[in-house]
């Protein structure tokens, strides 16, 4: 990923992000290769410091920045602090960066032989990892990982613990001192966030058939992803979503908009909508779905 597609790819999935200072032309590529790169590798900083973008994009004499790429805030905000080859990952064992590469399960982290900085985006999730991370953090980091497998149209195995990759001493992402976060679960989650969010892909357009100049009649649009329908969620599908809901009679939930700020607005809406079908109202929470999706728009 370039710089400006990881920016693209974080607003496609709605993560907060923030840029700090000249992130983007920030790495060490000067000191050794960069790429290809194979997996996303998760570290917790060691601080429960509120602000750690200077320690993450200066780095320190002994060990100079960029020390990852992504700076994971406690309010759930990526902070960018570089773009290219980070000192983040170490040495680690070859025979795990190839069950990363096929996504296999990890096989046991015994050697150092392995330039992780090469090979690895790196995110610093802002916690000393002596406790859990904040429920923030660990949304976001779903999230992330969900956007970089979107990208390289990766599977959560591609996601691994500064832990499990074999620089000594290493057990981050930590949930109590000295203890790892079981990564197995965590890639489960990320599994679940890739499968229910994943927007959905342009249909294929058929080969050889000229495009026509003719204005083709409206098509119900696909469902974006249940990202765009999420608390904080501020995007152009969910104007679309209201203006729908609107044409369907509920417009009296709105007394303003829509717009595309996510609201409990919306929500109610949304809920109202599925109450009324039985296809639905089971699953009647006011977050969209393909299905309340599809219904909304036939
Ligand atoms: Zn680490």
């Amino acid at each position: 990923m370039t710089a400006a597609q990881v920016v693209a790819q974080l607003k496609k999935f709605g993560i907060p992000f923030k840029e700090y200072k000249d992130w983007k032309n920030h790495n060490r590529n000067h000191k050794g290769k960069w790429g290809p790169v194979h997996g996303l590798m998760v570290h917790h900083t060691g601080s429960d410091a509120k602000d750690q973008r200077e320690l993450l994009y200066a780095g320190t004499a002994a060990l100079p920045g960029p020390l990852c790429h992504f700076g994971l805030a406690q309010d759930g905000t990526i902070h960018l602090v570089g773009w290219g080859r980070a000192n983040h990952a170490g040495s680690g064992d070859d025979d795990v960066l190839e069950a990363v590469i096929d996504e296999k399960p990890l096989p046991a982290d015994d050697e150092s032989n392995t330039d992780g900085n090469a090979r690895f985006y790196g995110v610093e999730i802002w916690y000393s990892g002596s406790h859990e991370m904040s429920d923030a953090q660990y949304a976001t980091l779903r999230l992330l990982a969900a956007a970089i497998c979107d990208f390289h149209d990766w599977e959560e195995g591609s996601v691994i613990g500064h832990g499990e990759w074999g620089s000594p001493g290493k057990w981050d992402p930590g949930y109590k001192p000295g203890k790892m976060m079981d990564m197995d679960k965590v890639r489960s989650d990320i599994k679940v966030t890739l499968s229910k969010g994943k927007p959905a892909e342009p249909k294929p357009s058929v080969p050889g058939k000229p495009s026509t100049p003719t204005k083709p009649k409206p098509v119900a649009p696909a469902f974006p992803g249940r990202y765009y329908f999420r608390p904080g969620a501020k995007n152009q599908y969910v104007t679309t979503l209201g203006k729908q809901l609107v044409k369907k009679g509920y417009g009296k939930f709105y007394k303003q908009g829509p717009g595309p700020q996510w609201t409990a607005v919306d929500r109610a809406a949304v809920k109202a909508f599925q109450l009324a079908h039985k296809e639905l109202k089971n699953d009647a929470d006011g977050y969209p779905g393909p299905l309340t999706w599809k219904m909304l728009f036939s």
